[in-house]
């Protein structure tokens, strides 16, 4: 850099100034070094996106998740804390609003009785929003047109709601989808199928971000 800047002043003494300013600023602007994934989502940097430790994420569930689900989303909250022994997710009551999910400073769960008709197979969708490699906002929604949930007794036909969420919080966590068998991060997840419990592959990628 200082080459650099030495060559340009040569022909343009007056502006050595600003080059040594700018170069100052480059120095200090955040890192963009590229990061192996973990299986995180990556910026347009290739960094991972995650919360950097600002945890727990406080998140309030919306007033159209029905009261008899709503304990299936704290235990998928609390099997991820359990499994990684760290204060995560900190629910914050219910939000009464009747704004619909949008970014707006606050991490919602949502219950929706209509879903885009083009997307039926979708049983959940977990929008995050980040600045640089920090994640700000999560909102979570709940296709409750094109499914129906079961929290206790196995019912065919039916999804298992925490199985659900335990998956959805990975995505606010950051991460991505993995295809290794026994990963809660599957792409897919079969009717009635319990799938619960966070594997070695979740843990593994969490370690990348959050110990
Ligand atoms: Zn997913």
């Amino acid at each position: 850099m200082k080459n650099e800047a030495s060559e340009v002043s040569n022909r343009k003494p007056r502006k050595l100034w600003w080059i040594a300013i700018l170069g100052f600023l480059a120095a200090c602007a955040p890192k963009l070094e590229p990061e192996s994934s973990c299986n995180f989502v990556q910026n347009s940097q290739e960094q991972r996106v995650s919360w950097k430790g600002n945890v727990p994420i406080e998140f309030k569930v919306h007033k159209s998740v029905p009261v008899e689900y709503r304990g299936a989303i704290y235990l998928a909250a609390a099997a991820w804390e359990l499994r990684t022994g760290q204060r995560l997710f900190e629910f914050k009551g219910i939000d009464y609003s009747d704004k619909p999910a949008k970014k707006d400073g606050s991490n919602v769960i949502y219950w929706l009785e209509e879903w885009d008709s083009s997307k039926e197979s979708e049983q959940a969708r977990t929008t995050i929003y980040w600045k640089l490699d920090r994640i700000e906002e999560a909102d979570l929604r709940i296709n409750a047109e094109n499914f129906t949930y079961f929290t206790d007794e196995i019912d065919a036909g039916t999804v298992h709601l925490k199985s659900l969420v335990v998956h959805e919080l990975g995505h606010v966590l950051g991460l991505k989808h993995n295809e290794k068998e026994g990963s809660v991060m599957n792409s897919i997840l079969a009717n009635f199928a319990l799938r619960d419990e966070i594997s070695d592959h979740e843990l593994d990628s969490f370690k990348c971000e959050y110990f």
